[in-house]
């Protein structure tokens, strides 16, 4: 069975190292699985995509497709030109996508024109906000999968309440999974590496990532976060890998750190990361990995956007939305830091066990010959 996986953006890469593993693991064990890995290009910077390959040892790309740089349509369009001439070369069995980017959707569409099976691992998020381009593509690659591989309850019963897992036709199957970041953590986390800056990790700090375009792209949430962070870092130090996109618009705005405890550095690589969370004492973020991750390593979270497709972890009170606003970021902040009972009580498994890859591999090979199966499970 050949797997064709398409990546191209940061989170995909963390997502896809531990499936590539598994299949691996089951070369090795004589299962006939190969894959063939097609990296679209969409991050390109070293600590936005090497770093990843050789950190977490995916194997390297078969295909770069080199697209980047560009607006959503001319990046979604050529990335599907290009794919598409991929998939005829290769003639998969599978299409493997992850996530919500722009490479999501065109490797979906590509391999569906030309009637490939798709499957989609992160099948079934909804922010419900269709101003988000990734809940555009996310929705577009969910129609048109034929395995929905689900991080969580939440994300089955969104599809069963559009249609999916029923008897309607024309839909997926949806295979609740569990979700791969919890895998990547759990195998990853013996490896973490700690950053190469002056820093005293054993004092309280709060890990901070900002990217989402919806605060990159609203001069005035970008001013009122940063704000809010400059007044935390009065009393406590905040280290912010900064993603290039963010760092482009804070130029362009004037906005720079004006505290030496916000402590703004390059994006780091998935192993630093990994200390970071172990590290610190609050994670604040728009990034939707990073509010499982904080959860994954026990880390209470203050997500800074007006929703997020993780809506368990709010329920839990693990996670608190606070959007943009700047009093409202900072007296959260004030009362996560103030609550260190938080993962006292045994934590509930909302993201599985650790073995999504496992059952994603084994439900490529079961469904390898009955396109549209009815593989509920
Ligand atoms: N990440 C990383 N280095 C960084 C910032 C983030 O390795 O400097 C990891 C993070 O731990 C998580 C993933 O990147 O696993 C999240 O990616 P991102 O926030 O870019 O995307 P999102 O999850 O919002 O789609």
């Amino acid at each position: 069975m050949k797997i064709l996986t398409v990546i191209g953006a940061r989170p995909q890469f963390i997502k896809a190292a531990t499936v590539s593993r598994e299949v691996l693991k089951r070369q090795n064990d004589g299962v006939d699985i190969e894959e063939v890995i097609v990296h679209t290009g969409q991050h390109f910077d070293a600590n936005m995509s090497d770093i990843f390959f050789e950190q977490m040892r995916i194997p390297k790309p078969d295909y770069n497709l080199e697209v980047h740089s560009l607006g959503h349509g001319a990046m979604t369009g050529q990335m599907l030109e290009k794919i598409e001439k991929v998939l005829l070369d290769e003639q998969p069995d599978w299409v493997l996508v992850y996530g919500d980017t722009n490479s999501t959707l065109a490797g979906a569409l590509a391999a569906k024109k030309l009637h490939i099976r798709v499957a989609h691992v992160e099948a079934g998020l909804r922010s419900f906000n269709m101003a988000m381009p990734e809940e555009v593509n996310r929705i577009m690659t969910d129609r048109i999968s034929d395995l929905l591989f689900c991080p969580t309850a939440t994300a089955v019963s969104n599809l069963q309440a559009e249609g999916f897992g029923g008897d309607a036709r024309g839909f997926g199957s949806i295979v609740r999974s569990g979700d791969v970041m919890q895998d990547a953590a759990m195998f990853y986390a013996a490896l973490s590496e700690k950053p190469g800056i002056e820093f005293d990790f054993d004092s309280p700090f709060v890990l901070t990532t900002i990217h989402r375009a919806e605060n990159t792209d609203d001069p005035e949430r970008l001013q009122s976060i940063f704000e809010a962070l400059q007044t935390i870092a009065e009393k406590t130090p905040l280290i912010l890998p900064l993603h290039p996109r963010t760092r482009a618009k804070l130029t362009a705005l004037g906005i720079r750190s004006l505290h030496d405890r916000l402590i703004i550095i390059d994006p780091v690589g998935y192993l630093e990361m990994v200390y970071l969370l172990t590290h610190c004492a609050l994670v604040m973020t728009d990034s939707g990995g990073l509010q499982k991750e904080a959860f994954f390593f026990e880390k209470p979270c203050i997500t800074l956007r007006d929703e997020t497709e993780w809506t368990e972890l709010v329920e839990h009170g693990f996670n608190l939305l606070t959007g943009a606003d700047r009093n409202t970021i900072i007296d959260a902040s004030e009362k996560m830091l103030r609550h260190k009972q938080l993962f006292d009580e045994r934590k509930p498994e909302l993201y599985g066990n650790g073995n999504a890859s496992g059952i994603i591999v084994d439900a490529l090979l079961k469904n390898q010959c009955k396109p549209n199966s009815d593989s509920t499970e």
